[in-house]
């Protein structure tokens, strides 16, 4: 059974990144291997689950969610134990050093990864296509929050069209979210893995521990309808 839990829904659902759980499931069940999906509140235990995601959310939620998994503890013992995380937006945000809110106050983070995100000039809105590895990922970002990544740290993506992280990496490239072992971070909603199959078959394929077979859909079209009309890329050469 793969377990896939939702982190604060209530605090981290407003960008509709809990849709993330159900494309995950889904392409489990297709596969003939069980999934179960949990939402975890703000009073409930982090179960160890597989996979554990964790969505967007506006500045103050985005607190909130944030002094309650301090207080709990767990998601990084979980991480540490073997789960996956993907972390979109405030959630990329939660799990680094410090983040600034609205008005100028910095709050600490999880530190799980080390990023230091503040307030940009401009909110970013808009499309967001970066290129991870041989592959598109494309989504749809909505922040005030510019993030820094230490040195040490690798983006999950190259920026192609959009701000992504919007501040430069040690690497000089400007890069989208964070890629550290079985954590991976971005600021693309989409949910981003309802746009990009490949992106979750590759945390299903973490998750198990083994590479999973492609699963041919109408969701690999759209994808490539995606990438094409927001980077300008021929849909014909993306043989994936
Ligand atoms: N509140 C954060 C910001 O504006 C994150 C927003 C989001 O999750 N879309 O930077």
């Amino acid at each position: 059974m793969l377990k896939i839990a939702v982190l604060y829904p209530e605090l981290l659902g407003t960008y509709g990144d809990g849709g993330n759980a159900l494309v995950l499931s889904s392409r489990a069940r297709q596969r003939g291997i069980e999934a179960q999906v949990t939402a975890v509140s703000l009073d409930d235990e982090i179960p160890s689950a597989d996979i554990l995601l964790l969505g967007g959310g506006e500045d103050g939620p985005q607190r909130q969610a944030t002094f309650a998994l301090a207080k709990n503890g767990a998601l990084a013992q979980r991480v540490n134990n073997g789960a996956i995380l993907l972390a979109v937006c405030a959630g990329f945000q939660i799990i680094g050093t410090s983040y600034e809110v609205e008005g100028g106050l910095h709050v600490d983070g999880l530190d799980l990864i080390e990023a230091v995100t503040t307030r940009g000039e401009k909110r970013r809105v808009g499309n967001l296509l970066t290129r991870v590895g041989e592959r598109w990922l494309v989504g749809f970002e909505n922040h005030g929050g510019e993030t820094q990544l230490g040195d040490d740290e690798v983006g999950l993506g190259v920026v192609s069209v959009g701000a992504g992280n919007a501040k430069r990496a040690a690497s000089g490239d400007v890069v989208d979210g964070v890629r550290r072992g079985r954590i991976y971070g971005t600021y693309a909603h989409g949910p981003v893995l309802a746009q990009n199959p490949w992106f979750a078959d590759e945390l299903l394929s973490a998750a198990l521990g083994y590479q999973l077979e492609p699963l041919a859909s109408v969701a690999d079209e759209l994808h490539r309808e995606r990438v094409s009309a927001v980077g300008g890329v021929e849909a014909s050469s993306l043989n994936y």
